[in-house]
């Protein structure tokens, strides 16, 4: 058995987006600005699913701008942002140290031209609080920029009450919920955001698309010159089959989103339970104020990769942490943001599960972890430090 519980870092397109897609790459390959019949009828598919994405987090679909994926929607976001407040003299930007490096290495670069980024504390539950973004509000904030989900740790932030807050200081809100749509209720005149930013890839629809939703009245920045694609706000022949694919994803999941989340609900419990049994491991993030599908686990003495691996060779598929850094022997950015320190925020482990997963892969992974944890841990200079008491363990 091989089990896929990496679904943070891709989906698998589901079989509806695929047939949706399918027809688009072949008959009916118009562009969408051509006047003629094929064209014609491009841009009708093209509305269809900016109204059927605009419908599934309660928007118009005139406030929809389709993207090349989450990255861009953030980095449209952010510009926006900054843009719009600069035009005012204000310069000052709000985000979190645990954002994904979409939002946080787009702020890095306005700080180089000008911008005062503040990074608020997440503590160590992986949680913002209203007050915390209430209190970091000045005269020349801009932009507040709070994810909905963390995609490492899997925490749900209080985006509704945050927007509240920014509503009443009259700031800007946007709200990177690229692990939330699809798999939590995501309405965006009840969540009080300004922006928000999805893509398709991370809920059963296809690579390299994405939605970035703007408030009637949020002039947004254009991303790439071109044509007048995107109402003039992203240039280029727009990708049809994509869009309708992440559109027909979106509609499926949202259908079911009631079944789906007690399901994987109790999928995760059983991950959460089984995995606290394995001695000086640690669930991080809030018990509670979490999605559906993610868990992250440390465990004490063992080095992340080298579990990856041994995981793999066992039949599962996990990651540790982010599929962008997990490349790299940093350690996860988010990981020290909840205060953990070096050694520990190395040996992380996330499993990201959805309603494709099944009980019995459940019981497969809660097989292969502590096997594979054991194991690791006979042949680790550190555990075996820790076990004789040289030094002192921190889980
Ligand atoms: C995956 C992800 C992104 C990036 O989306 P892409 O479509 O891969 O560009 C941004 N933010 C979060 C929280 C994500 O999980």
């Amino acid at each position: 058995m091989y089990v896929y519980a990496d679904n943070a870092a891709t989906t698998a397109v589901s079989k509806t987006a695929l047939d949706a897609m399918l027809p688009y790459f072949t008959e009916e390959y118009g562009n969408a600005s051509s006047l003629h019949t094929p064209g014609q009828r491009a841009a009708e598919a093209l509305l269809k699913a900016r109204e059927t994405v605009a419908k599934a987090i309660n928007a118009d679909a005139r406030e929809i701008y389709f993207t090349g994926g989450g990255s861009e929607a953030d980095n449209q976001a952010i510009l926006t942002g900054a843009v719009l407040g600069a035009r005012k003299g204000k310069k000052h930007i709000i985000s979190t140290a645990f954002e994904h490096h979409a939002v946080l290495h787009t702020l890095e670069k306005l700080e180089k031209e000008g911008y005062e980024v503040t990074l608020l504390p997440v503590h160590e539950n992986g949680v913002v609080t209203p007050e915390d973004v209430a209190a970091a509000i000045r005269e020349d904030t801009a932009l507040v920029t709070i994810m909905m989900v963390n995609n490492e740790i899997g925490t749900v932030q209080p985006i509704a009450e945050i927007g509240a807050v920014c509503r009443e200081k009259g700031v800007l809100f946007h709200t990177d919920a690229v692990q939330a749509v699809g798999h939590l209720p995501v309405d965006v005149k009840a969540l009080n955001v300004d922006m928000l930013s999805m893509a398709g890839h991370k809920f059963h629809g296809p690579k390299g698309v994405g939605a970035l939703y703007a408030r009637k009245g949020v002039a947004v920045a254009n991303v790439i010159e071109g044509g007048q694609q995107e109402r003039g706000k992203r240039g280029g022949t727009e990708n049809i089959p994509a869009i309708v694919g992440m559109a027909a994803a979106l509609e499926e999941a949202v259908g079911k989103l009631d079944q789906d989340m007690a399901y994987v609900t109790g999928l995760r419990e059983k991950l959460i339970e089984g995995l606290s049994k394995i001695p000086h491991s640690r669930l991080n993030g809030d018990r509670e104020k979490r999605n559906p599908g993610t868990v992250n686990f440390c465990f004490e003495g063992i080095e992340g990769e080298g579990l990856l691996l041994w995981l793999d060779a066992k039949g599962v598929a996990a990651s540790s942490g982010s599929a962008c850094t997990s490349g790299s022997l940093d350690p996860s950015h988010v990981l020290l943001a909840l205060g953990l320190p070096h050694e520990i925020a190395h040996g992380s482990l996330r499993l990201s599960v959805d309603a494709w997963n099944t009980e019995e892969e459940i019981d497969h992974i809660l097989a292969a972890v502590p096997e594979v944890v054991d194991y690791l841990r006979d042949m680790s200079p550190v555990w075996d430090e820790l076990e004789r008491g040289v030094t002192p363990h921190l889980i």
